[in-house]
């Protein structure tokens, strides 16, 4: 790959993390699209460049091609090298080179949780879950959102709780957070069809406020039991709160990311929360590489 078609490519990234701006130091737009290969780019009088990526840098004469299955990155510090190196069709490097997180994966089952285990279908845990009062947060909320997706997904999302739109109108992570992760999956070419996408509960705490221990303790049986059904290759955690607990650790979001944990047996990949990516986009950047070591592993 030639490097052009290499900036191609991370500018297409950039685009889909959602950055809308590129500072270009001492290159004009122009300048950066003629290296694109704009031969054909006409004064800006006549052609202002769009704010659109993609747009721009199809009139610049690139092809908005379907996404590679693992496009390249520049090296990344703080991240294993395995991870942040080599081009799409470079040779994978195992696994076994990835440190290894934590184990999590309860050998015990309370016994009270046991109908859970014994549920049968993902349809069954969500009429469930519909009824469920083993916590007070059913009052609250307005719908349960048990989670969404293609019951037979290799990728699975884990978030913390049903926020106001996800409570509204029963489906997780929609609104501006889950259109940035609808982006992010995008980006390696996963619908959402393709994967499932739960939280750790399946109602609203008022208020968004944090989980209290006895909620995630009665209703994390439901998430365990999705994954079970699912049988995914690969979990990405979103969030301080989701690596937290499923890993029933309190070590920093920074220090779990770039491992592969195992929860229930599935490896399991940590990550920054969308919305915290629109708070502060300066994590944009370290969760494409999570994304990337995920993907990694569902394609391994
Ligand atoms: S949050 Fe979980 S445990 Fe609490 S009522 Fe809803 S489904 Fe049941």
């Amino acid at each position: 790959m030639d490097a052009r078609e290499s900036l191609r490519r991370y500018l297409e990234q950039r685009r889909e993390l959602g950055e809308s701006e590129l500072v270009l130091d001492t290159l004009s737009v122009e300048d950066a699209l003629k290296l694109l290969g704009a031969a054909n780019v006409l004064p800006r009088e006549e052609a202002p460049v769009s704010t659109d990526w993609r747009a721009a840098l199809r009139a610049a004469g690139g092809v908005p091609e379907a996404r590679p299955s693992m496009p390249s990155m520049p090296a990344v510090r703080d991240v294993p090298a395995v991870v942040a190196a080599g081009p799409a069709d470079a040779p994978r490097v195992p696994l076994g080179d990835i440190p290894a997180g934590i184990a999590m994966g309860r050998s015990n089952r309370a016994p009270g949780d046991q109908f859970i285990y014994e549920l049968a279908t993902l349809e069954d845990i969500a009429a469930v879950v519909a009824k469920c009062t083993r916590c007070d947060l059913y009052r609250t909320a307005l719908n349960p959102v048990p989670g969404t997706g293609n019951p037979n997904a290799d990728f699975m999302v884990v978030g913390e709780a049903p926020g106001a739109d996800e409570d509204q109108q029963g489906v997780p992570f929609i609104g501006k957070a889950g259109q940035l992760l609808t982006k992010i999956l995008a980006a390696i070419n996963l619908s959402r069809d393709d994967v499932f996408i739960a939280n750790v509960l399946k109602h609203r705490p008022p208020g968004n406020r944090n989980p209290l221990p006895d909620e995630v303790t009665v209703c994390s049986p439901y998430l365990v039991r999705q994954i079970e059904l699912v049988k995914p290759k690969v979990i990405l955690a979103l969030g301080t709160f989701a690596a937290q607990t499923l890993l029933e650790t309190k070590i920093t979001i920074g220090k779990l990311r770039g491992q592969v944990h195992r929860y229930h047996g599935v490896p399991l990949i940590v990550t920054y929360h969308p919305a915290a990516l629109l708070r502060n986009p300066a994590w944009k950047r370290p969760t494409w590489e999570d994304v990337q070591l995920a993907d990694r592993i569902l394609r391994q």
